[in-house]
């Protein structure tokens, strides 16, 4: 009983008080100031995803904020945990870096840079919104959105509770075409589509972001990019 309490007093004054960086778990802070710098100094990694299985040649540009390496694994996990809001502002301001590599082009201007794109998060799992009470990326969205950026939630997590890691291949690929399906998107938006960028937390692979995008596609969404806040240079 006291151990257990112990341990609440623990995590508790680590929230409250912040106790060490989450990073090198130096005392005082939640994010010590060489921590914040070594995250905000990384180069953004961009590559392409492919889309072959809609068009031939289709790319969308991925950017990346952040390797996913320390202390960004930490924050991410941490944040992911403890919905801190301290943690989801810095990691919407990565978000935004990433988000800023991605050419917006007015399709409405012919050519000219237009306004800042739509935002379109991808959903966690329900099951672990039910765990954690909360769902990460749409907290960081919430962030970018008093930022000025508008987002719009018109993705609708539907993949299954199994773990993936026991399916097959095939059985894999097929899963992660139906991870998602579009909500409603408003009339105004189908008849005069903006730039839309798909935000997600962690990329490897990119199957997410090609699963959440190809679905944006077919329903007429003007995907142009995904961002995310930290992934791999090559999958
Ligand atoms: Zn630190």
């Amino acid at each position: 009983m006291r151990n257990l309490l112990q341990q609440f007093v623990t995590e508790l004054s680590d929230l409250v008080l912040a106790r060490e960086c989450i990073g090198c778990r130096t005392l005082g802070t939640l994010i010590c100031a060489k921590c914040h710098e070594t995250v905000r100094n990384r180069a953004h990694i961009m590559r392409d995803l492919r889309f072959d299985e809609l068009a031939e040649d289709l790319r969308i540009p991925l950017a990346i904020a952040h390797r996913y390496t320390p202390p960004i694994d930490a924050m991410i996990y941490r944040y992911k945990d403890n919905a801190i809001p301290e943690l989801a502002q810095i990691l919407a301001n990565l978000l935004t870096g990433a988000i800023a590599q991605i050419p917006i082009v007015d399709p409405q201007k012919s050519g000219k840079v237009g306004p800042l794109p739509i935002l379109i998060p991808i959903p966690s799992r329900k099951s672990s919104i039910r765990a954690r009470g909360f769902d990460p990326m749409i907290l960081v969205a919430d962030h970018l959105a008093k930022e000025g950026f508008p987002v719009a939630t018109w993705l609708v997590d539907q993949r299954g509770a199994g773990r993936s890691k026991a399916l097959s291949t095939s059985a894999r690929t097929y899963a992660a075409h139906n991870a998602f399906r579009i909500g409603r998107i408003p009339d105004g938006y189908v008849r005069n589509p903006i730039p839309a960028i798909v935000i997600d937390d962690v990329t490897t692979s990119g199957a997410t972001f090609i699963a959440a995008v190809s679905q944006l596609l077919l329903a007429g969404v003007h995907v142009i990019g995904c961002a995310a806040i930290a992934g791999v240079r090559k999958a």
